[in-house]
């Protein structure tokens, strides 16, 4: 029997790597589903290359381009738009789904994939972030299994019990030690920071990623949703999760306990390793990778958060305290001003400068379902437009 896989967000870098992982075990899974948003020729590049059953392409401008291009071979089938993404989620031939939509965009389709009572692999964070409370207790009723792709979290699921998935108390939990790499301007100075371009932000030391994320790490605000992503995942406040600068990303996080264990996982930097584990899980899948060499390492060195130069990771432990409408906006907020500063729009310290000017002006508000989460989440993208236009 092979296992269904949809991907969304195929064409992106998670959704590259996994499709790179499904490729080498043909026999254990069927791709079964992929989408795409816009970038038309990535997808015609999958579709040649692994042959899916069906294709979504979610930018309605873009069916035309598709349309016109669409390899002669292609036996499967098309749709078009949001919706279909959610009919995908609930296909019986799909047993697993690859969330790897980047930001916001991916909470509707990844929330259905959670509604679907189906096994998830989570890389979408944003979704988790904005709506972890939802997200949860529908991940309870329905029975689906939330995996944590990115590699921290995944590192943590690795060391931890795995009764945690079905929603039981991690017993004997003392921390959870989140690694971060510190990003490409590690030791730079608040001056300095102030003078990053948009090519020096994305060129990430360790690990090669979308523009989204490489700027989030950049900043730390990536280390500061994954705060956040990790009280959902595993059930605890934030003050028990401490972060700690890892430069050399090899031990990708660890958990301790009240005896004074603590327990790591480490690997090469590789998104397809956390990949494999969740694909296979609980099995190991055999993958293609470097493998880590300990004799090879020149060292593994450890340093605290430079939070003055970096404080969006303490504004995200603040909205974690605080709960609420307060994620949404951080996350809202943080895209709009990242995708200006990748437009040349705003400087680098200012994204975070936005974001703590965005969660001051909006008022609190409650939030009980997603159509609210995707309101809020809207007029958050509004306020942060015209917060960054009144500074230029
Ligand atoms: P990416 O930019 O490389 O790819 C994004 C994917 O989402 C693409 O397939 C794109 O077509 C699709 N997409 C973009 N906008 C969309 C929209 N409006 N509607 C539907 N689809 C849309 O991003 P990535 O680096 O692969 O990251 C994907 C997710 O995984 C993010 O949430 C990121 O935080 C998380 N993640 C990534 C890494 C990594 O190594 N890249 C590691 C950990 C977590
Ligand atoms: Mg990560």
């Amino acid at each position: 029997m092979t296992t269904g896989v949809a991907v969304f967000g195929a064409t992106g870098s998670i959704g590259e790597s996994t499709l790179s992982v499904i490729e080498e075990h043909p026999d254990r899974f069927n791709l079964e589903v992929v989408s795409a948003h816009s970038s038309v020729d990535k997808l015609i590049r999958v579709i040649e290359r692994f042959e899916p059953e069906h294709v979504i392409l979610t930018d309605l401008s873009q069916e035309n381009a598709l349309m016109e291009r669409l390899p002669k071979q292609f036996r499967g089938s098309l749709a078009f738009g949001e919706n279909s993404l959610i009919e995908a989620a609930n296909a019986t031939e799909v047993d697993v789904i690859m969330a790897a939509i980047v930001g916001g965009a991916g909470l509707r389709s990844t929330y259905a994939a959670v509604s679907s009572g189906k096994r998830i692999c989570l890389a979408n964070k944003e979704a988790l972030v904005m709506a972890g409370q939802l997200m949860i207790a529908e991940a309870r009723r329905s029975g689906a299994v939330l995996l944590p792709i990115d590699s921290e979290h995944n590192a943590m699921f690795q060391c931890l019990p795995e009764s945690y998935l079905v929603g039981e108390q991690i017993a004997g939990l003392q921390q959870l030690i989140l690694t971060c790499s510190g990003g490409p301007f590690l030791d730079w100075s608040i001056g300095d920071l102030s003078r990053v371009t948009p090519a020096q932000a994305v060129a990430h030391p360790n690990w090669s990623m979308g523009r989204k994320i490489s700027v989030d790490s950049a900043t730390l605000m990536n280390k500061g949703l994954e705060l956040i992503e990790a009280t959902y995942l595993f059930g605890v406040p934030e003050s028990i999760i401490d972060v700690v600068i890892h430069p050399e990303s090899v031990i990708h996080s660890l958990v301790e306990f009240i005896d004074g264990s603590t327990l790591a996982q480490l690997s090469s930097p590789d998104m397809r390793i956390p990949i494999a584990h969740a694909l296979g899980f609980p099995e190991r899948l055999r993958i293609n990778v470097d493998r880590l060499s300990l004799i090879g390492l020149a060292g593994l060195h450890f340093e605290a958060v430079r939070h003055d130069a970096f404080p969006a990771l303490n504004l995200a432990r603040k909205v974690s305290v605080e709960g609420g409408d307060r994620p949404i906006i951080l996350n809202a907020a943080n895209e709009v001003a990242v995708e200006a500063f990748l437009n040349d729009q705003i400087n680098f310290t200012e994204i975070t400068e936005i974001t703590a000017d965005c969660l001051n002006q909006i008022a609190k508000q409650r939030v009980s379902s997603i159509n609210d989460v995707l309101s809020l989440d809207k007029m958050c993208r509004r306020t942060a437009e015209r917060v960054i236009s009144e500074r230029k």
